[in-house]
This record gives C-alpha cells, structure tokens and sequence, in this order.
C-alpha cells in the first residue's frame, strides 16, 4: 500500500488522497484566538498537522500552509452576541487589542517553535483581511444568500438551505436546529434582527464604546468569526484547496458556517477533505477554567501546575501527543506524560548508538525492511503516529540487541536504520534529539556547574549560586531544584 488514506469528516469516510494539483498542496487549519496563553488544547491540532504536512512533504510534494490568526470577531460564548474576546481581553490588561493580540500572537509562535511545529508558509491575521471580508460578504449578498439589518448583515440560512445543504459537515438537520433555537430568548442582542435564529452574523454593527470596528457599506462594525476563514483560505488558497483542517469543536458552527459561505459565494465547498482531531481531557475531565484544571503550556514546561508532580519537556509533550490517534481523545495525567518521558528517552538512548554499531558483511540475520514498511503502512492508514511509535520502539529494540552483541547487521542494514530515524522519527513525527543522556559532552559540563553552585551554596555564597543559575537561564537553561537534587533542562 503507497498511498496516504485520510479520514474526510465530509464524506465520513476514509479516502484516498489525491491533490486537486499534482505536487501541490493547499492546507488551511484554524488558528487560535490570541486573547490569552497557550494552554495545552493549543498544542494538539498544530501538531497533528504538521505531521500530516511533514508527511507530504517527504513524499515529494510542495505544501503551502495557512494558519490564521483570530485578532478579532471571536465574541464570548462563540455565538453573535456577547463582548469580543481580543477587546474584552484589552479592557482588563489595560492595552490596545493589537497589542494583546500580538503578546498572545508571539507566545503561540514561541510554543509552536519549541514544539518543533514548522512555520506556516503565511500566517494571515483576521484584522489584515476586512477588505476581503467585506468583499466576500457582498458576494453573498448579491446572490441573495444574506441581508442587512440595522448596520449588521447576516447569512440566511433558510435561503441558502433551498438549494444547498447546511449541516453537511455536522450531520445537524436544520429543522432540529430550528427547534432549538426558537428556545432562545428574542431578546437577546442581535437575535430579533434576524430572520431565522440560526442565521448568523458576517458583519456586526459596533457600537460607539466598541473599540475594534472599521469602515464598511453598511456603517461601522467588525467581522463575524467564521468569515475570516472563509476569506482568507480563498485568498491564499484559492476557492477550492486540499485540506482544511481543526479541532472536532469548530465543526460547529466555525466549520459549517465556513462551508455554507465559501459555497455561498463560490458555489462549492471550499475544500476537498475536511480533517478534524479529536479534544483533550486533563484526569478524564474536559479542560475548563471553572474545573481548575486549565494547564498552560508554560506551566507543563517548567512542573509548576498543582496537577504536575515535575516539569516535561517540549519533545516529551509532542511524543505523548503522538502516542494517540488524532481522532482519539488525548487525556493528559502525571503518569501519563511520566511514561512519555520515559518512553522518548529510551528511544533516544538506543537511537544515539546506531552510529557507533558494528557491522558484518556475512553472517547479519538482524533487518529492518520490515520496520519501515510498517511505519509506511502505519502512516498511510490515516495517519496512524502511535503505530509508527510502535515500530519506531521495535527499531529501538533491535538497535539495543546488536549494540548487547547478540545479533548482527550490514552496513546497509544500518544505513537503512539511520534513514528511518532521520526521515520518520526526526522527519515525519518532527521529534528532536534532547539533551537527557544524548549530549554527553553538554551534560558532563552542566553537571560540572551544578556542582559548583551546590558547593557555592554549601558555602552559604548565595550571590555565586543566584548568579549561576541566573546565567544559565539567560542562555535557555531551566534550572530546578528539588528533593532529589537539581535538575535541568535546555529549551
Ligand atoms: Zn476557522
């Protein structure tokens, strides 16, 4: 089997993925709200598909990947009403929303950075793009698929309903959907300029007070939150791409608004296959702030949520991430992450030997044909990363076996084995080599200052031992001391 098969939400099935273009590939994945940091729901989605990209991209093709920036349009309680998170955020920090989206913006990247998520080729912001909204909104409008109403405009759904199908992506029957929301209090702001209760807004009027609005033809307002999807993808990727990718939440209503509007507007669905992961519990229990178990993932990286016993570091996050099939739930726990760490450790220890193995030229029963074929088969069968870190421990395994004298390989046998861990482990799963027991050389050296500031402290000479660790820290190094001694780690 050769060819990457992929879960496509739309059609509910898996299929066999062939690009609109040959060697081509538009991806398209929703990005964060940037009104606060990082938390462990942040890390799941990039780093799925930066493995789904890093995949195709070592079978040859070229990818351009868009991953957008929500600065604005995105109210509390995800629905038409309510305050917008970036300006709400603002009030409390006492900012200009910009700059709270830029300190959110940046400490996303440097998160995603440290996690070994590529870049994406273009990182559009919603507030770079109100021209295209604007444009994209009177589209839907000249083909009578929306309509203002006092300064705001919105899709209407019942219209769009006649000929097109709202709910494709989330199965949702719109007449359930009707009966639902006639339960909504009218009152509610925006509802009774509405048609139907589950039309939704592509442009709202903004008050005087609200800070983040612009110029458009029907007075001064902002974006909806599903219109900026639906322009920007256009704009970078054309009206009809590859992939479109996020986390099984937006499927609605971001996604199905998505769809209903790129159609709208284009007369098709946006994307080819739609490519949703599952969510993330903490303990068993969904992540919620009023549940006190929001973990930051700064908080993951340095030990200092009450719900960590230790600190992990960035590759131990993206390994245990990849030990569960994006469409399983993920549940982080101490043990969990514990046995995470553990298990990338001693992959690394075994993989740092193969330089160093001996080989034979008759004689070698030890293979690895086998191991690759696997990790192929693995990778093609939608994605399947716990299955490649399988075969990845089985490679780990026969490494340790050769290593112990009790089998043999040729030198192809070992070229086979460096070009597995080059290509899959570092390339596809995108995991780095890190420092715990794999640089000797930085070890003994960091083991050497430790020494040192223990013996400064042992001496009660504190400024030494502050400026030490003051120091390292400077240059990247985490120093931490516990009841088992100090530790360290490098990010
Ligand atoms: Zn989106």
């Amino acid at each position: 089997m050769d060819s990457l098969k992929i879960y496509n939400t739309l059609s509910r099935k898996l299929e066999v993925f062939e690009s609109i273009s040959p060697n081509h590939v538009g991806i398209y994945v929703c990005g964060p709200t940037v009104y606060g940091p990082p938390h462990l729901g942040h890390v799941r989605g990039p780093i799925v598909f930066d493995v789904l990209r890093r995949y195709l991209i070592l079978q040859g093709y070229k990818v351009r990947f868009v991953r957008n920036i929500t600065d604005v349009g995105h109210l509390v309680g995800d629905a038409d009403e309510g305050e917008d998170k970036l300006a709400k955020q603002a009030k409390v920090e006492q900012l200009e929303p910009m700059e709270v989206a830029q300190t959110y913006t940046d400490a996303y990247n440097s998160v995603m950075d440290r996690v070994n998520v590529l870049k994406p080729s273009i990182e559009p912001r919603a507030t770079g793009h109100i021209i295209e909204q604007i444009e994209m909104i009177q589209t839907i409008m000249e083909k009578g698929l929306a309509y203002e109403s006092n300064g705001s405009v919105y899709f209407d759904v019942m219209a769009y309903n006649a000929n097109q199908h709202y709910g494709a992506l989330s199965g949702r029957v719109l007449e359930d959907l009707q009966a639902g929301a006639g339960n909504q209090s009218r009152s509610l702001e925006g509802q009774d300029e509405k048609r139907n209760p589950n039309d939704f807004a592509l442009w709202k009027r903004a008050s005087a007070e609200h800070i983040m609005q612009w110029s458009s033809p029907w007075g001064k307002g902002f974006p909806g939150w599903h219109i900026e999807c639906s322009a920007m993808s256009a704009r970078y990727l054309g009206d009809h791409f590859d992939i479109h990718g996020g986390g099984m939440d937006l499927l609605f209503p971001h996604h199905e608004c998505e769809i209903a509007q790129s159609t709208a507007a284009h007369n098709h669905n946006p994307a080819k296959y739609w490519v949703h992961h599952n969510m993330i519990t903490i303990n068993g229990q969904k992540m919620a702030k009023s549940l006190g178990n929001g973990i930051m993932v700064e908080q993951l990286f340095t030990g200092t949520h009450p719900l960590l016993a230790q600190a992990y570091s960035p590759m131990t996050l993206r390994f245990f991430v990849l030990q569960a099939h994006y469409r399983g739930t993920l549940d982080f726990s101490n043990d969990a992450l514990l046995a995470a760490q553990k298990g990338w450790q001693r992959m690394q220890s075994a993989f740092k030997l193969v330089d160093g193995l001996p080989t034979v030229e008759s004689g070698a029963t030890c293979v690895v044909d086998d191991l690759l074929a696997g990790i192929k088969d693995s990778l093609n069968e939608d994605l399947n990363t716990p299955q490649v870190i399988a075969h990845l421990f089985e490679l780990a395994r026969r490494i340790n076996v050769v290593n112990d004298g009790n089998d043999h390989i040729t030198e192809q046998t070992k070229m086979d084995m460096k070009s597995i861990i080059q290509d899959y482990c570092m390339g596809v799963l995108g995991m780095v080599a890190e420092l715990d027991g794999v640089n000797d050389g930085l070890e003994d050296a960091m083991s050497i200052l430790l020494l040192l500031r223990a013996k400064a402290k042992a001496e009660k000479n504190w400024a030494l031992s502050d400026q030490i660790r003051d120091e390292l820290k400077e240059k990247g190094f985490e120093i931490k001391d516990g009841k088992e001694g100090t530790t360290w780690n490098k990010f």
